[in-house]
């Protein structure tokens, strides 16, 4: 269907005629333009929060006739208070070139017209004070830090970058800074040089092509500990060296751990570096690739049970959302409903099946109460144009129990050997929820198009209302049980019913299928049972009561 914007409409039209992968989200993609490399020589100052660049973006074109490459980067503007980016110039092989920058976007004129596959450098030279995207300011400590905070389309107040999570490209850093800056970013160190003046050159490269948002620079007096290594590869902390004996003592767990987890279970860490970095431009942790931000307060000396959990998640991320990248905005739950998932995962394996059911019982909770609120609220988005609405609480605990009920629905066999398929061919590349479900469908060999449609694509939850008694003359348990929400959405499920005969400590497990509105259960039993309970083992997203009949 088309809308009025005409925007999304010409995005649509073009979608259309390319006859390519269909992005949803109304960013104006140009899938004949790969951008295949960025080279930020960026140089910070004390005595301004002014910041000047030069990019060098590496683009190759999948078409001939192209004529303009269009970047994103945020205009300087009196609304703006003076801040913003202004381009001085744009150049190809140290020949100018033309090109207009307004309304936040950098049309550069190319030279001459693209030849199929032809892959040109343009360089831009750029400054400014970031609006956002990289925060200059005041650590708790009172000292002056520079920290990246590119979530979700940020990158651009300070890198000219095709500024959506559709494109991936390999990336390096090389920084100008006073010399008191220690100065961390993805990928591998490849320099690090006093270079006079008091001034100090840090050079970082990442060989693994990533979305823009994961792109980070963190700058402050840091202390920093090279803690241990996994996979031949380096993992750091990097803390205010006000923090250095807590903020080393709590992040010296449990990353390895989680990588070790996440990496026999799913498949290899996609990053040359893993680096946990104390930050003040994130509350909870941002998970930028190999570099992960985590809030000032993270730093404890307590190792708490929060931010073990934030760790986890982050990791997590480095293999969903940041190596399998979502390939538009409507799918974000590919990487913040797995994060989640994965994270409670982590904590079944490390602490045990209990604390996992802990996590999944609170978890649904939160659900029934975000929904008590947007009772409509769908998990795919469909066609998100309001970034501040990419992700909600649902987002993380639905999408991680909807992941947690196909495990439940297919087996642990066909769940792992579907993760890792899905890992391996999506592996630094981009997936949809289309491409998950396929993946799934093909390890259990069995159709998902329902489950998919009623738990992703659908607002609603699941209220259930049953009653039990026990026929002595037929020695039965029956159980009746019926849907009861009123909002029009419907839903095919099955229950679980947990029946405790008189002297079992655990119950039996019988299976209720509820594919219209009520459904019924007769069980043998010598006795009448002890209790009858719903979803004795915690796989049900629904909320429900179960009585025992009056005579
Ligand atoms: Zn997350």
């Amino acid at each position: 269907m088309f809308t009025t914007d005409s925007h999304r409409t010409v995005v649509l039209m073009f979608s259309i005629l390319s006859s390519m992968t269909v992005l949803a989200d109304p960013y104006p993609v140009n899938e004949f333009i790969d951008i295949t490399h960025y080279r930020f020589e960026l140089t910070l100052s004390d005595e301004t929060d002014e910041i000047s660049g030069t990019a060098t973006v590496q683009a190759k074109f999948l078409r001939d006739g192209i004529r303009q490459l269009r970047l994103d980067l945020v205009n300087r503007t009196v609304e703006r208070n003076g801040r913003g980016m202004v381009v001085h110039s744009a150049a190809h092989n140290n020949v100018a070139l033309t090109f207009d920058h307004s309304a936040d976007i950098l049309l550069i004129d190319l030279p001459s017209p693209s030849g199929l596959n032809d892959v040109r450098d343009v360089t831009i030279q750029y400054s400014g004070i970031p609006v956002t995207g990289l925060l200059i300011k005041d650590n708790k400590h009172g000292e002056r830090t520079f920290f990246s905070d590119n979530w979700p389309d940020k990158a651009r107040n300070w890198l000219p970058t095709v500024d959506h999570i559709s494109d991936k490209a390999t990336s390096e850093f090389l920084v100008t800074a006073p010399s008191h800056y220690q100065i961390v970013s993805n990928g591998l160190l490849q320099e690090e040089s006093n270079i006079g003046h008091g001034l100090r050159m840090t050079h970082w490269r990442q060989s693994v092509p990533i979305a823009p948002w994961l792109y980070v620079l963190a700058a402050a007096d840091f202390a920093v500990q090279y803690v241990d290594e996994f996979d031949h590869k380096s993992i750091q902390t990097w803390v205010y060296h006000q923090d250095r004996d807590a903020g080393f003592y709590d992040f010296a767990v449990p990353t390895r751990q989680a990588l070790e987890f996440f990496s026999n279970y799913v498949g290899p860490f996609a990053y040359e570096k893993l680096a946990n970095i104390q930050a003040n431009s994130v509350g909870g942790g941002m998970e930028a690739a190999s570099a992960i931000l985590y809030g000032d307060e993270s730093v404890t000396g307590q190792r708490t049970p929060r931010w073990r959990s934030v760790i986890v998640h982050e990791l997590a991320h480095q293999w969903f959302g940041n190596s399998v990248t979502e390939a538009s905005w409507d799918d974000v739950w590919l990487s913040e409903g797995f994060a989640t998932y994965f994270t409670q995962l982590y904590f079944e394996y490390a602490d045990g099946h209990d604390a996992f059911v802990e996590r999944m019982s609170a978890a649904r909770d939160r659900i029934f109460e975000f929904h008590a609120e947007n009772p409509r609220y769908r998990i795919v988005h469909d066609n998100l144009d309001d970034m501040s609405k990419v992700t909600t609480a649902q987002t993380y605990n639905k999408g991680a129990w909807i992941l947690h009920m196909i495990r439940n629905e297919i087996g642990d066999e066909s769940w792992w050997a579907g993760i890792r398929n899905y890992y391996r061919k999506y592996m630094n590349s981009h997936a949809t929820t289309d491409d998950f479900r396929d993946e799934m469908e093909t390890a259990c060999r069995c159709d998902l198009g329902q489950f998919f449609d009623q738990w992703l694509y659908q607002g609603g939850n699941v209220v259930l209302d049953g009653e039990w008694h026990y026929d002595e003359l037929t020695n039965t348990v029956e159980i009746s049980m019926s849907q009861l929400q009123k909002d029009g959405f419907s839903f095919s499920v099955d229950v679980d019913v947990g029946v405790y005969s008189s002297d079992d400590p655990v119950p039996s497990v019988h299976r209720l299928e509820l594919t219209g509105k009520s459904g019924r259960l007769s069980i043998p039993l010598a006795d009448k049972p002890k209790k009858v309970v719903v979803d004795p083992r915690t796989v049900l997203l629904a909320q429900w009561s179960l009585m025992e009949k009056a005579k």
